[in-house]
């Protein structure tokens, strides 16, 4: 099976990125090798795992509250399955059994927290489509980290595609997705779960464990008055559309000035980030320092530096930037000359 037909077909079916990446190189490189998210502990016959890409529009992260973006994830994520459903069927019709993994669900035997079967953020770096951004979002060079990413495991043995191993993110003298950070969660190629969930899982798992247990404290009277709160309805309404409980803030994704839709639609309006403070600065310049003078970052260690780029920055935004610009200045010239026959 050619990898070049797979990847045909994703693009096809709509996805907007494709990637490769072997089995055997993921089961050899678990994010956290103490608790291995790896093909192998799914199936023992998978060989090959294609992951595909969905960006999210820019539009939402131009919208004057957060409801569009959860509702556009939802939608997104929707799309991300059934073309993933397509490739699946398509390898098994030509005798490749293959599968579709669940991206966003958490397997209870590992962290209890947000911790899927497969990290679908490291998938995408292993299939070449990206590295980690300083908030550990895969960041895309085409889409910044506005995407989400599913996988489909095969036992087709595909050609994988290399790892990209310069930097994407520029790093900490961007810092703009620390500034941005309602919660404070962003840490130095690190992210403190917790604290993102406050404001990203607003109705979220922990929020409604927290109720529940509030709730079988509570006197009668109180408990009706719980029962009617804007928690349930927040748990009502996630249920039924996924808002609320997870991918609520998107402000990271927003001001990331990674890739053409963000220079094409974002760069003017998310330009100023309102949420940066002198305390977060002096943060970001802590980091800097730190990784200039080699003090040990967990986040740059040997084992995670494989995800952030080995390279280093190597100024992909502002190439990125220029091509950009030279492309805008080649369609305006052809509309002038269209205009002007
Ligand atoms: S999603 Fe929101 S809360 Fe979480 S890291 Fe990004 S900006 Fe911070
Ligand atoms: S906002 Fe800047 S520092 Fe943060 S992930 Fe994007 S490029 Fe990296």
């Amino acid at each position: 099976m050619k990898a070049e037909q797979v990847k045909q077909w994703a693009l096809e079916a709509g996805a907007h990125l494709v990637g490769i990446a072997s089995a055997d190189v993921l089961n050899a490189h678990p994010p956290d090798p103490v608790w291995p998210q790896t093909p192998d502990r799914i199936s023992p016959f998978c060989r090959s795992v294609i992951v595909i890409v969905h960006r999210i529009p820019a539009a939402v992260f131009r919208a004057k509250h957060n409801l569009p973006v959860q509702y556009m994830d939802m939608l997104v994520l929707r799309r991300l399955d059934k073309i993933a459903y397509t490739i699946a069927g398509r390898l098994e019709e030509r005798g490749y059994p293959s599968f579709v993994t669940a991206a966003q669900e958490t397997d209870w035997a590992l962290k209890k927290a947000s911790y899927g079967r497969l990290s679908t953020r490291h998938l995408g770096i292993e299939a070449g489509l990206g590295t980690f951004g300083l908030e550990v979002n895969i960041l895309t060079p085409e889409y910044g980290p506005r995407v989400y990413l599913t996988g489909i495991l095969s036992e087709a043995e595909l050609e994988p595609d290399a790892i990209i191993t310069e930097q994407v993110c520029i790093g900490e003298s961007c810092s703009r997705c620390l500034y941005s950070c309602p919660s404070d969660a962003v840490l130095h190629f690190g992210i403190d779960k917790r604290a993102c969930a406050s404001e990203a899982q607003e109705f979220g798992y922990m929020t409604a464990t927290a109720l529940f247990e509030r709730f079988v404290e509570a006197g009668r009277a109180k408990k009706t008055e719980m029962i009617r709160s804007r928690d349930v309805f927040g748990f009502w309404q996630g249920l039924l559309r996924v808002v609320g409980s997870f991918g609520d803030c998107p402000r990271c994704l927003a001001v990331c000035p990674v890739g053409n839709d963000y220079h094409a639609w974002l760069a003017d309006d998310q330009k100023v980030i309102p949420e940066k403070t002198p305390d977060k600065v002096a943060r970001a310049k802590a980091y800097k320092a730190a990784r200039k003078n080699g003090e040990p970052v967990s986040g740059l260690d040997e084992w995670n530096r494989r995800w952030v780029g080995p390279d280093g920055y190597k100024g992909i935004v502002a190439r990125q930037l220029k091509a950009f610009r030279e492309r805008q200045a080649e369609r305006k010239a052809a509309a002038d000359a269209e205009t002007s026959r």
